[in-house]
């Protein structure tokens, strides 16, 4: 045993670099001398890195001791931030404020200390680290920060679609031209909309990331999750939660669809199938959904059925999600904007309609992503703030499972489908079983929303079950994700 140990060590330290940043410490110490001047830490960055952090640390504050940080890359000046930052990074999408992003150049950097002010006598220890991340990291997303700006569980509300000047977004000018919008703009509508989120979809590229990590900390309110409209001429669909670029260039570079799923998968990302039913030829190209060859639609997770104001008619996506929900793929129902102009309020897609609510553990990236793939969703047509929309299959056996949840019944079993609505007006609602609508009527609660039910017998196969809000003319107002019933996951 006594020789096995270190074996065992050695192998534990192994699998830990190899999961983990390097990081490399660089310390000293100033004194009187090093008033007025400029040190240079010199260290290695290897090839394939794909994000390089600094943080600086020291106490002279008490002594009056200012310390400025900088940084040098491998070709020259890379930043600066003064004494105003203890903590940057670098990458090739994004960097911190007063920082460069672009190629992490190998060979020899340096950390660049100013000292403004130190003190004749004082001595004042600093410690610098440098992580280092490589580029497989930073595209799995491992350095970035969690992020959580609510810790509560809860239903969110949110826009998934939306272009500004880092694609085909615009707006008015100051003079009143039509001009690349910027996307503080979108941000800024988003929040008088209500919204807790918003995914960025730009059309095939990724330089919004950069505004996206700028932007965050201001936003303290909204979470900015950076997407990427993948936008073919066989179809469009969003990649929620992506960490750089994703390929784009079917029928060239990427032979089919399902390479991209499978990455999409492995990212952790979310895959969506955008405006299906939009035209394809001439007057909207590549707008519709049509793969040249066979999709694994087992890695798509979810279908925008409402784009922008096409809730209903010809061009909803409802019909699209329903006929692949009858063939057995389950995919989330959600919506998006596609707002191309955020200062449109009236215009074809403002921001923030439709919303989509998603009920997750936190308002976080994550959470809000696994809350997509789950299904607990419920697109809101016109946005209507505090409207609610609950759905819950109760077995007469004493189980039960909310939307988004599979349930076994087995045939002759009976159960009852619940839903409880808080709308700003009234309504109709609509219960879908396999597709097929029966109009259901509403009661009051004693809380102030209303409620529905329907009772159902099982007969043992698959089915889903799920609810519709709609106006008195008929439109839709909210649509619900279903409760699946003998569906394995
Ligand atoms: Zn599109
Ligand atoms: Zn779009």
């Amino acid at each position: 045993m006594r020789r096995l140990l270190p074996l065992l060590l050695a192998a534990l330290a192994a699998s830990t670099s190899a999961d983990a940043a390097d990081v490399l410490h660089l310390q000293g110490t100033l004194t009187g001398t090093d008033h007025q001047r400029y040190l240079e830490l010199p260290f290695q960055v290897p090839q394939g890195t794909g994000r390089v952090g600094v943080t600086l640390q020291h106490d002279g504050g008490k002594d009056r001791t200012v310390i400025d940080l900088g940084l040098l890359d491998a070709n020259g000046f890379r930043g600066w931030s003064g004494g105003s930052r203890s903590s940057i990074s670098v990458s090739r999408y994004d960097a911190s404020g007063g920082y460069l992003p672009g190629a992490l150049p190998q060979g020899e950097w340096k950390v660049l200390l100013g000292i403004p002010n130190i003190r004749t006598h004082v001595h004042t220890p600093y410690k610098v680290e440098v992580t280092l991340w490589s580029e497989a990291e930073v595209q799995a997303g491992k350095d970035r920060p969690a992020l959580v700006l609510d810790p509560a569980p809860a239903w969110y509300r949110g826009d998934l679609h939306m272009h500004s000047t880092h694609s085909d977004g615009s707006c008015s000018s100051q003079r009143g031209n039509k001009v690349p919008c910027p996307l503080f703009l979108s941000l800024q509508a988003a929040v008088r909309q209500g919204l807790d989120f918003v995914v960025v979809t730009e059309h095939n590229t990724v330089s919004h990331l950069e505004e996206l990590v700028r932007h965050q900390p201001w936003f303290d309110r909204l979470l900015l999750i950076p997407g990427m409209e993948v936008t073919t001429f066989q179809g469009h669909a969003n990649i929620f939660g992506i960490n750089g670029p994703m390929p784009f260039r079917l029928g060239d570079t990427l032979p089919d669809w399902n390479p991209l799923l499978r990455q999409v998968a492995d990212e952790g990302a979310v895959f969506s199938i955008n405006h299906p039913a939009l035209p394809a030829g001439e007057d909207c190209m590549g707008c519709g959904w049509t793969p040249a060859k066979p999709v694994d639609m087992a890695g798509v997770q979810a279908v925008e059925v409402v784009n922008g104001s096409q809730a209903d008619g010809p061009r909803s996506g409802v019909g699209f999600w329903e006929r692949q929900l009858q063939q057995g793929h389950r995919m989330t129902a959600v919506g998006g904007s596609d707002s191309h102009n955020p200062g449109a309020a009236d215009g074809p897609s403002p921001i923030g309609l439709p919303a989509t609510l998603v009920h997750a553990d936190a308002l976080s990236r994550e959470a809000l992503l696994a809350g997509i793939k789950q299904g607990r969703v419920v697109v809101d047509v016109r946005n209507a703030r505090g409207s609610r929309l609950e759905l819950r299959l109760q077995t007469d056996d004493g189980r039960s499972a909310d939307m988004g949840q599979d349930i076994a019944l087995a045939a002759g079993q009976w159960a009852t489908l619940l839903t409880e609505l808080e709308y700003p007006q009234p309504v109709q609602l609509e219960f879908i079983v396999d597709g097929k609508r029966q109009r259901a009527a509403l009661a009051p609660n004693a809380n102030g929303s209303q409620q529905a039910s329907l009772r159902w017998r099982s007969d043992g196969k698959r089915h889903w079950l799920r609810v519709d809000v709609r106006a008195a003319d008929g439109s839709l107002l909210m649509l619900g994700n279903p409760v699946y019933v003998n569906w394995s996951r």
